[in-house]
């Protein structure tokens, strides 16, 4: 496999970008595949190899990398008339009443520019309208780059920042628990419940291998935050739109937070963020309430009408079912290849998520953030994902980020995958 070309272009990148990246992600060892263009599931590099591509962009690709015509003509129709100004456009109103449509627990949604703006407005509009300071997200959870959520500590202890530059005041409004442990959190609740402004949790934890709520958790969360006055926050950035279809993962676990947050599939691969609830809670964002919040591009016309016109693509043609199914054959046909070659690793994920996690031995709980890390994160780094890309196949790079099949995916992809496993296993 040549890779002259991304070397050379890795090696200008050292020069001018930090790490090389723009996302830290993206420093695969020992310099990433630099993309030249993507072409249905598959992306091709600056080399000329083409990859069967799993990434998806981590996660907006709904459709994989060819916009259906309608798609891509209503995206660039929008562009001739100039890419955005600074006063309303009918395509927020449509956007937001497609997903308020679609998704019961929201009939107001404000349109931001990332997933990251998205929960960083909707931990403000929580403390705000509670007039609550503490915030409890999950250990292994991910909500962005920001100061709120990026802590880590002890269940159920003042946390401290997990990176530089986050003043230890942020951190200690955060209370972090794991996932999927009832008594945890209503520990948390008995000692410090009316403190607490709102539980932020992904249903599915989407940036740690995709382990899902345990019977009962997600339902425990709505009972404890109902109880004691705090908002239930889901942060469906990843799964919006992706899991459980049009409802998204609330929808398919049938319980309704108070708040959502969303991105990625909403966007149609351009960049977007949006937070959706109850009118009673969204008017207190500015200019109907107190709680600022402000955005020259939120809003923006180019990346709503290709959010859009992909989630009406979707809703109109069998997008969810085609995912779901072919969800189901790459797992159980994971799950028979594991059994054959390395009986003590795991298969996760629903609908079109998935990941396959490095366990130690077969019976390992993978309930939260702890039993992932317990896992051969080296092996699945240093040896596995080189041996897949050798194969032409693109999954994320470590054994935490989530992996995304597409609607250009086929079952002969599915096919070539599984044996692409078999090998590298
Ligand atoms: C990707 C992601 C984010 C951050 O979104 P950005 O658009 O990268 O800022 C937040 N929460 C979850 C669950 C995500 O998967």
């Amino acid at each position: 496999m040549h890779d002259e070309r991304s070397r050379e272009l890795y090696d200008r990148a050292l020069s001018v970008l930090p790490g090389g990246v723009n996302s830290p992600v993206r420093a695969v060892r020992p310099y990433p595949f630099f993309v030249e263009r993507g072409d249905g599931a598959h992306v091709v590099d600056a080399d000329g190899n083409k990859y069967l591509d799993y990434a998806m962009g981590y996660g907006p690709l709904l459709l994989g990398h060819d916009l259906p015509q309608e798609v891509e003509s209503r995206v660039q129709s929008r562009l001739a008339d100039g890419p955005m100004y600074g006063a309303p456009t009918e395509v927020e109103v449509e956007l937001a009443e497609f997903i308020a449509r679609h998704v019961t627990s929201i009939e107001m949604v404000r349109f931001v520019n990332s997933g990251t703006e998205a929960t960083t407005t909707a931990v403000r509009l929580a403390r705000g309208y509670t007039d609550r300071d503490k915030l409890v997200v999950m250990q292994g959870g991910y909500h962005g780059a920001q100061e709120s959520t990026l802590v880590e500590g002890k269940s159920g202890g003042v946390g401290s920042p997990s990176s530089d530059g986050i003043p230890e005041a942020f951190a200690e409004e955060t209370i972090t628990v794991p996932f999927n442990d009832e008594g945890a959190i209503r520990e948390v609740f008995e000692e410090r419940g009316d403190e607490i402004a709102a539980v932020l949790t992904e249903p599915i934890l989407g940036n740690c291998a995709s382990v899902g709520p345990v019977e009962g958790y997600l339902e425990t969360l709505r009972e404890v935050t109902d109880d004691h006055g705090a908002l239930l926050i889901f942060d469906e950035v990843m799964t919006g739109f992706r899991v459980g279809g049009l409802q998204c993962a609330q929808g398919k676990f049938g319980v309704e937070p108070d708040l959502t947050t969303l991105a990625k599939v909403i966007g149609g691969g351009f960049p977007v963020g949006a937070v959706g609830g109850p009118a009673r809670i969204m008017e207190s964002l500015a200019p109907t309430g107190e709680v600022f919040h402000a955005g020259t591009y939120s809003g923006h016309p180019l990346s709503l009408t290709a959010g859009l016109e992909m989630l009406r693509y979707a809703a109109e043609n069998d997008v969810y079912d085609h995912l779901a199914d072919l969800g189901d054959q790459l797992r159980s046909g994971l799950a028979d290849v594991l059994e054959d070659r390395a009986p003590e690793y795991t298969v996760t994920g629903h609908d079109s998520m998935f990941k396959v996690v490095f366990t130690r031995d077969r019976d390992a709980r993978l309930a939260n953030s702890a039993d992932v890390d317990a896992a051969e994160t080296e092996r699945w780094e240093r040896l596995f994902w080189p041996a897949m890309r050798e194969q032409g196949v693109f999954l994320t790079p470590n054994q935490y980020e989530s992996q995304f099949l597409s609607y250009a995916h086929t079952e002969d992809d599915v096919e070539e995958t599984l044996a692409a496993y078999q090998n590298a296993l």
